[in-house]
């Protein structure tokens, strides 16, 4: 990363600073009187025939540029006395006043094109000061250096301010603490040609301090919310658990009280006893793979995706739900299967939801005359190839006070309902990239339907 070291900022002092300037102006005075010299010892040598007067420019531009206009003017007078005197006294003019004319006349061209320069030359200093007026304005701190010796060619305000006479050591991009002012920066560098032409370097440094408090602050709440929704995942799994097992543990003690009756009626042995017993120790085994698929969940967040004939699902389900719904005197009945329902899922799981969906459904139809006592399962690829199970009742209806919060936890109408199935329904859809949603079903009854993401196979 960074470090900090001591690296002056003297030169940029050097730089700005005034001094030296009056030796630069004397020197390129000097330097412009010499050239008027030389030029007006040429044309005079050469009989004026060679015209060299023009070359007066040369001078007059260069006392313009370097000092302004002033300067400029004081050079291009100069130039055109000495051409005045010099001239006169090799061309002998009929009248004075046309050598004066010619003089003058030169003189004024000399001094449009000293005005011409200095102005131009203002221009430019204008834009410069723009450019340095929004770099001192800037809130971010900014230097260039040279990039072979590493000298500080420029730096702004902000930088001054911040680092004073020793800038830090900057060598890496990044995010740095710089101990001096007890506050992070942001340094990013960008290589150019400074003024002169000389390799350098660009850095710009911006506080980063008050986002980088924000961005650890935003980190410490995440921290929190996620030791919190952990809590929160632990308390849904047991609730999960106690309301997932409930499920084969009811079946097991109908296939208990069902083999007792067989046996208090006298029958030692039969196909019913061992058909009960069967279902008992089905019952038990997914009991036991509930557990363990819970606890993978927990393990490793993520279902077990496999593709499924979501037809097929359905059809364990109804199997599953058999028993109840046999001592419900409920019928059960696969309505519409499409063959192309395949989806990837995790079977057991969405198994479960179907599970839900018709124990539901059960005991809604459960109360009513024994004709009534119908649930339909259907499943179906819907325009947009998403595959739907459908499990509907001609019972009374989801009641208008859950309606609204009926996939929510804890949401029940039933006496001993725990309220976890829906919402425990709607995670495992939600997880598969699914929607679950409830809607009345015609006039009579409910209808709950999940839609799955299809492979289109
Ligand atoms: P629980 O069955 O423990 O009450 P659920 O989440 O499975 O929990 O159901 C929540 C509520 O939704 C039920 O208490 C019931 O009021 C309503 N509900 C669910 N399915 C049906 C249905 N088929 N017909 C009428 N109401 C239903």
């Amino acid at each position: 990363m960074l470090l900090s070291g001591n690296r002056s900022l003297n030169a940029v002092a050097a730089l700005s600073g005034g001094e030296g300037r009056i030796a630069r102006s004397v020197l390129v005075l000097a330097a412009s009187f010499a050239l008027i010299a030389a030029i007006a010892a040429a044309d005079y040598l050469t009989g004026y025939d060679l015209r060299l007067a023009i070359l007066y420019l040369l001078p007059i531009a260069l006392a313009t540029w370097k000092l302004g206009g002033a300067a400029g003017a004081l050079v291009a007078l100069s130039a055109a006395l000495i051409w005045t005197v010099t001239f006169e006294s090799n061309h002998p003019y009929s009248h004075p006043f046309y050598l004066y004319w010619e003089g003058a006349i030169t003189g004024a061209s000399y001094l449009v094109i000293v005005v011409l320069l200095a102005r131009l030359r203002q221009a430019l200093e204008r834009s410069d000061e723009r450019f340095v007026t929004v770099l001192e304005g800037l809130r971010a701190a900014v230097e260039v250096e040279d990039a072979r010796t590493q000298a500080v060619l420029y730096a702004n305000r902000r930088f001054r301010e911040s680092f004073g006479a020793a800038a830090p050591l900057l060598r890496d991009d990044g995010e740095f603490w710089d101990e001096r002012t007890l506050r992070w920066y942001l340094l990013q560098s960008q290589p150019l040609r400074w003024i002169d032409g000389r390799p350098a370097l660009l850095r710009v440094l911006s506080d980063v301090t008050e986002a980088r408090r924000a961005r650890d602050l935003i980190e410490r709440h995440r921290e929190a919310a996620h030791r919190t929704s952990r809590l929160v995942a632990l308390g849904e799994f047991a609730s999960a658990i106690a309301h997932e097992l409930n499920q084969p543990l009811a079946a097991i003690a109908t296939y208990n009280n069902t083999c007792l009756k067989i046996l208090q009626s006298g029958a030692t042995d039969g196909p019913e006893v061992r058909e009960a017993m069967q279902k008992c120790r089905d019952q038990a085994k997914r009991a036991g793979a509930i557990i363990q698929r819970l606890r993978e969940i927990l393990r490793q967040p993520g279902p077990a995706f496999v593709e499924q004939d979501l037809s097929e699902v359905a059809r364990a389900a109804l199997q599953l739900a058999e028993g109840e719904a046999l001592e419900a005197g409920v019928s059960l009945e696969l309505a519409a299967r499409s063959p192309g329902a395949r989806a990837r899922v995790d079977r057991l799981l969405i198994e479960q939801v179907a599970l839900n969906l018709l124990r539901n459904v059960i005991e809604a139809v459960r109360p009513l005359a024994p004709e009534h006592r119908r649930v339909s399962v259907e499943t179906a690829v819907d325009a947009e190839g998403r595959v739907i199970l459908a499990v509907s009742d001609s019972g009374d209806g989801v009641p208008a006070e859950v309606r609204e919060r009926l996939f929510d936890a804890f949401v029940t109408t039933k006496p001993g309902g725990l309220g976890l199935g829906l919402s425990i329904c709607r995670s495992v859809i939600e997880a598969h990239g699914g929607a679950i949603r409830y809607e009345a079903n015609g006039a009579r009854g409910a209808r709950f339907a999940f839609a799955l993401p299809g492979t289109g196979s």
